[in-house]
């Protein structure tokens, strides 16, 4: 089974395209915006996603850095209307893994997907990652703190999954703003601050320091000390 994501804004050419692929034997499923893209990106496992330029919220470039910031490998091909030459670099440089201006044939997008849905980084299901009694589940986007299970936003989870997996690594204000909110625009000043302070209200337990460290002046780390 190979699932794609499709983020179209144009409704007809959305449902168009889900429609082919459809045909194709893919389980496809499409979302309008880019907003709705990332979120979803970031929560399931895709195996390729079909990301669409011009967005009504954001564009794709900065979904797609923002994807590679989060670490995650899924195949982008990215379509656009646009034709200039820079764009379509700036495009590729921001990580997307191919490229197919509109219009274009729908034969040529098939054997695009077709080449880049069978690419080996597409197959890679993330493993769940464990830090002292903490469980992370990226697929199921499931948080455990011994047998409790502990709720948490997309939001959240992402930015909770990039600090586990660097144990003690400090990572700053602008780079987890990359990784988790993946463009900056419209992220309000104290996002960070808010998502630790959430977090270390779902997470921490009272009397013990924070799982999450505050380091002074520089960022943020997560502490892998068995917190029993
Ligand atoms: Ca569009």
């Amino acid at each position: 089974m190979t699932r794609i994501l499709l983020v179209e804004d144009e409704a007809w050419m959305a449902r168009m395209l889900a429609r082919v692929l459809r045909e194709e034997g893919y389980v496809v499923e499409t979302v309008a915006d880019g907003r709705s893209g990332f979120a979803r990106a970031t929560e399931v496992a895709f195996d390729l996603i079909v990301l669409d330029w011009m967005l009504p919220d954001r564009s794709g470039v900065q979904i797609v850095r923002g994807l590679r910031a989060a670490e995650i490998d899924v195949p982008v091909l990215m379509l656009t209307a646009r034709e200039q030459v820079e764009d379509r670099v700036a495009g590729l440089d921001a990580g997307a893994d191919d490229y197919l201006p509109k219009p274009f044939a729908l034969p040529e997008l098939l054997a695009r997907v077709r080449a880049l849905a069978r690419r080996p980084a597409a197959r890679q299901v993330e493993a769940s990652v464990t830090a002292g009694d903490l469980t992370l589940d990226p697929v199921r986007h499931a948080v455990r703190r011994g047998d409790d299970l502990v709720d948490l936003t997309a939001r959240e989870f992402a930015f909770l999954h990039a600090l586990v997996r660097r144990p003690g690594q400090v990572f700053s204000r602008s780079v987890l703003l990359d990784a988790v909110w993946g463009y900056r625009a419209d992220v309000a000043s104290n996002a960070v601050e808010v998502c630790v302070s959430h977090l270390r209200k779902k997470l921490d337990r009272n009397g013990e320091p924070s799982r999450i460290r505050t380091i002074r002046g520089v960022g943020y780390a997560f502490d892998p000390r068995d917190g029993r």
